[in-house]
C-alpha cells in the first residue's frame, strides 16, 4: 500500500442524555435513570443501571411507568444537552482540527501524523481524550481507534462491550495485527452500514462473519453489492475510503419548482405537485445528510404573481410525511379559488446535518419510523425506479 494510513478514532459519548443529567443531579449516579423523548413519549438514553434491569431503548413511557418502578424517569432537557455537545466537540478540536461531528454525542478524529505534535502514542493520545474530558466536562466517553472509519466505529463497539466487565476500559484499538482476529468474530450485521437486506442476501451465500466478507473476490463483491460493497471491504481491511471530513459545506437552501404543463385551478393537482417536489427535496437533503427546519411554497399565478409562505419546523427533518403534512397546511392559506396558477414550488432552508436529526427521536418513535419510511422509499426507486411511489393526498 503506498497510500498514506490513516489513524481514525471515533469518539462516543456513553449514555449521553443520562450523563448529563447527572452532571446536574450527582445524587442520581450508580442509580437507574432513563431520560424520556418530547412530551415523555419514550425511552431515549439509559444508564447502565437501567439497561441491566431490562428497560428497552424506545420502550413507551407509559407502558414501562409501572414495570420499572426503581428507575428514575427523567423529561428530555435538549437544548442542554446540545450545550454539553457543543463543550464536547470544542475540547476534541483541542486534539485536532480534522473532528467530523456525525451525531450529537459522536465524533471521528484523523488522528495521523499527531504523535509528533503531542509526542506520545496514539494509544496515549486517545486515553488523554478521554480524560480531559471527564476532568474537563464530566462526561464519560468510549473511543474506537483503528485506520478507517468502519473499524473505527468496530474499536468502540468493542469498547462499549468490554466495559460491562471492565468499567474502566474506555479505548479500544483495532491495529494491523488485530484485523483478521476482530473481523473473524465480527458478524456482518454488526458492521457499521450494513443492513438487513445486505446479511440477508450475505447469508444466503454463506458469508457471515465480516472475515467471510472481505475474503470474497472484488469481483463477486462488485457484482452483487456493487460499489459501496468494494468499499466496505477496503474499510474493513484497515484502508480508509471514506475520510474523516470536517470540512464538508451544507447548502443553504434547496429548492425546485416547476411550472404546470397547463396552467391549473385545482387544488388538488397542485398539492400532488408539491408532494413530487416534496419528495425531490426530501431525496437531495438526505443524499447529502442534512435535514430542514424551515420550509416554504410558493404559488405563481398566471400574471407571474408570487405568493408564498414561510414556516418554521421544531424538529430538523428530511422525510416527506411530515413535510407534505406542513406543506398542506401552508397551502391551504395560500390557494385561492378561482385564481389560476403556472407553478409551484417549494424551498428546505436553515439546513443542518442529518445527524442532528438523532435529536428529534425526541418526537417519538413515530419520527424514526418515518424516518424508516423514507429511506426505504429511496431504495425502492433505486431497484425499481423513480415513481414507484406516490403519496395519497
Ligand atoms: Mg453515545
Amino acid at each position: 500500500m503506498s497510500k498514506t494510513k490513516r489513524v481514525i478514532a471515533l469518539v462516543d459519548c456513553n449514555n449521553f442524555f443520562v450523563s448529563c443529567e447527572r452532571l446536574m443531579k450527582p445524587e442520581l449516579i450508580g442509580k437507574p435513570v432513563c431520560v424520556l423523548s418530547n412530551n415523555d413519549g419514550c425511552v431515549v438514553s439509559r444508564s447502565n443501571e437501567a439497561k441491566k434491569m431490562g428497560v428497552e431503548m424506545g420502550a413507551p413511557y407509559f407502558i414501562i411507568k409501572n414495570q420499572f418502578k426503581k428507575v428514575t424517569f427523567l423529561s428530555g432537557n435538549l437544548s442542554y444537552y446540545c450545550e454539553i455537545s457543543k463543550r464536547v466537540m470544542d475540547k476534541l478540536l483541542d486534539f485536532t482540527p480534522d473532528v467530523e461531528i456525525y451525531s450529537i454525542d459522536e465524533a471521528f478524529l484523523d488522528l495521523t501524523g499527531l504523535r509528533k505534535t503531542f509526542n506520545c502514542s496514539y494509544e496515549e493520545i486517545i486515553e488523554r481524550i478521554v480524560k480531559d474530558i471527564k476532568d474537563e466536562i464530566g462526561i464519560d466517553v468510549s473511543v474506537g481507534m483503528s485506520y478507517s472509519k468502519v473499524l473505527a466505529k468496530l474499536a468502540n463497539d468493542k469498547a462499549k462491550a468490554l466495559q460491562k466487565t471492565l468499567p474502566d476500559k474506555k479505548t479500544y484499538k483495532i491495529g494491523y495485527r488485530k484485523i483478521q482476529e476482530e473481523l473473524k468474530s465480527t458478524l456482518i450485521s454488526e458492521v457499521w452500514g450494513v443492513g438487513k437486506n445486505t446479511t440477508a442476501f450475505l447469508k444466503k451465500h454463506l458469508i457471515q462473519s465480516a472475515w467471510e466478507f472481505v475474503s470474497q473476490e472484488d469481483v463477486w463483491i462488485k457484482k452483487n453489492i456493487g460499489k459501496i460493497g468494494l468499499e466496505l471491504k477496503q474499510e474493513l481491511l484497515g484502508n480508509s475510503i471514506h475520510p474523516v471530513d470536517s470540512t464538508s459545506q451544507a447548502p443553504k437552501s434547496v429548492s425546485r419548482s416547476e411550472s404546470f404543463k397547463e396552467f391549473q385551478t385545482n387544488k388538488a393537482y397542485i398539492q400532488e405537485q408539491l408532494n413530487n417536489h416534496i419528495h425531490k427535496t426530501c431525496k437531495k437533503l438526505r443524499n447529502e445528510n442534512l435535514a430542514t427546519s424551515c420550509i416554504s411554497v410558493f404559488l405563481r399565478t398566471k400574471d407571474f404573481q408570487v405568493q408564498s409562505l414561510k414556516i418554521n419546523l421544531i424538529n430538523p427533518t428530511n422525510t416527506e410525511f411530515e413535510l407534505i403534512e406542513h406543506s398542506k397546511k401552508i397551502l391551504d392559506n395560500l390557494f385561492q379559488q378561482g385564481v389560476i396558477y403556472r407553478s409551484v414550488g417549494f424551498c428546505a432552508m436553515r439546513l443542518t446535518p442529518q445527524n442532528e436529526m438523532q435529536i428529534s427521536i425526541f418526537d417519538g418513535a413515530n419520527t424514526i419510523k418515518k424516518q424508516e419510511l423514507s429511506k426505504s422509499w429511496d431504495k425502492l426507486e433505486e431497484k425499481f425506479g423513480k415513481g414507484i411511489i406516490k403519496i395519497g393526498g
